[in-house]
């Protein structure tokens, strides 16, 4: 297994946060299908799909129930068997209206006709990956065949795939790599044989040493007899998994701000949507579920889950019996970059990968004091910013500082609020000032 595991480059930054990993070595468990799921016509990067089915309608798992013409976008499939009971609007955690369809579930989980597709060629590759409905199951949501469809003008070289799963918390990859570990590996070579791309690497953080050890005894057997599918064991340090700072462990290169993974010569793909790849090649079954880890201190049975996407929060919760206290922050994804909800009536979209629940005292927010200047949030940063500086100008709103100090470089990872010994909400100021350039400077125009 040695000589399969690949070094790492140095990356700069980054934190060390504690694990809470608590689900790791407990087996999933599916769900039952709720009594209704509401299912919105957007999950992906991109525009929104349009409800291709009306109320009244019958529906088996698997059948279109949204779709567009646009190209930045995926389908959206029926997660159950029942009846539409609605087309509605729906509030997203953003704040923005989404359309969504509304089913109530007969129970019985009937699947629609699926076959496998045929992928004979790339363009042929390409239409079946739309067709799945997959987008980036590890958090950004953003629609596979774009990624996947390299411009010609374009060489890449390197396929990663990212198992970094550095959030504290999730381990719903993790799982997916001990639970199905073979189609992790035929996802890899699938999309490594159609793309004609050289060499993979499996990148995992190294606090996972069973799947570590698992993925490179498989792809150590014949099936690799030149040696190019290898693993890479990354340090444990968030945010290891955010994308360009994977591409610089993996392989040294630096994504210029603006730029593409591509523009590199990379790929990078997660690695539970490698599997559901593999999967869906060859049963023809789209999107239709995902596995979410639900855990945090308000919640009774901490434990990943496969659920039928568009179940409530709520019915999650409730399987995993239900909150311990009244919770007090509830978030899809982890606590360093997950998106805060308002309440748990909120659907799991294709890209949730974890559901998180507090009680009062982790949910409490520290009051901040006057900055000390003493550099740490400098320190920490993975993409060499100046946070202090940054948030400063975003208070400020001052568009040729927001400039200066490229506020459009930062990943939002969060290691600046995270070490500041002052409790300054570094991000939060980040984030509005990414939002006011947007709309006013050079990025909105
Ligand atoms: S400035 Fe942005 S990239 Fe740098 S540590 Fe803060 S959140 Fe992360
Ligand atoms: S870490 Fe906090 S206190 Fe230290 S320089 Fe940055 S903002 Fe100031």
């Amino acid at each position: 297994m040695r000589e399969r595991l690949l070094k790492p480059f140095r990356a700069k930054g980054g934190v060390r946060v504690p694990h809470h990993k608590n689900t790791a070595n407990l087996q999933s468990v599916v769900m039952p299908p709720p009594k209704q799921v509401v299912i919105p016509m957007l999950q992906h990067i991109g525009a929104p799909c349009k409800p291709t089915v009306k109320a009244g309608d019958k529906v088996l798992v698997g059948q279109v129930i949204g779709d567009t013409e646009a190209y930045m976008a995926a389908p959206v499939h029926a997660s159950v068997s029942g009846t539409v009971k609605e087309i509605t609007s729906i509030l997203m955690p953003s704040g923005a209206p989404v359309e969504a369809v509304v089913i109530e579930s007969d129970g019985r989980m009937e699947k629609a006709d699926c076959a496998p597709p045929d992928v004979g060629t790339k363009e042929n590759f390409l239409k079946a990956v739309r067709a799945s409905g997959l987008v980036g199951l590890g958090g950004a949501g953003f629609p596979a065949h774009v990624k996947l469809n390299v411009p010609p003008d374009k060489e890449v070289d390197t396929l990663i795939v990212n198992a970094a799963e550095c959030e504290p918390y999730i381990t719903s990859d993790h799982r997916e790599i001990l639970e199905n570990s073979w189609s992790v590996l035929s996802g890899v070579y699938a999309v490594k044989e159609l793309l004609g791309i050289q060499r993979v690497i499996i990148a995992i953080e190294n606090n996972k040493p069973d799947a570590i050890q698992l993925l490179s005894e498989i792809a150590g057997k014949e099936y690799d007899p030149k040696n190019e599918v290898r693993v890479m064991a990354l340090k444990s340090v968030y945010p290891q998994g955010a994308e360009k700072i994977l591409i610089r462990s993996c392989t040294g290169r630096k994504v210029p701000p603006g730029k593409l993974p591509a523009d590199v010569g990379c790929i990078v793909m997660n690695v539970t949507s490698v599997a559901f790849l593999a999967q869906y090649l060859k049963t023809g079954l789209p999107l239709v579920s995902k596995r979410i880890t639900v855990d945090g201190s308000a919640v009774q049975n901490p434990q990943n889950v496969i659920v039928p996407i568009g179940t409530s929060v709520s019915d999650v919760i409730g399987f995993c019996g239900g909150y311990k206290e009244t919770p007090k922050k509830i978030l899809y994804g982890g606590p360093m970059m997950g998106t805060a909800l308002s309440d748990d009536r909120f659907p799991v979209l294709k890209q949730n990968n974890a559901v998180l629940a507090f009680g009062e005292k982790e949910a409490k927010l520290k009051e901040p004091s006057a900055c000390i200047r003493c550099g740490c949030c400098m320190y920490v940063c993975p993409m060499n910013l100046l946070p202090v500086s940054l948030a400063q100008a975003s208070e400020a709103k001052d568009m040729d500082k927001l400039e200066k100090y490229r506020v459009m470089t930062c990943i939002e990872c969060g290691c600046c609020s995270y070490v500041c010994p002052a409790n300054r909400h570094i991000l939060q100021a980040i984030r509005l000032g990414k939002q006011y350039y947007k709309e006013h400077g050079k990025a909105g125009k």
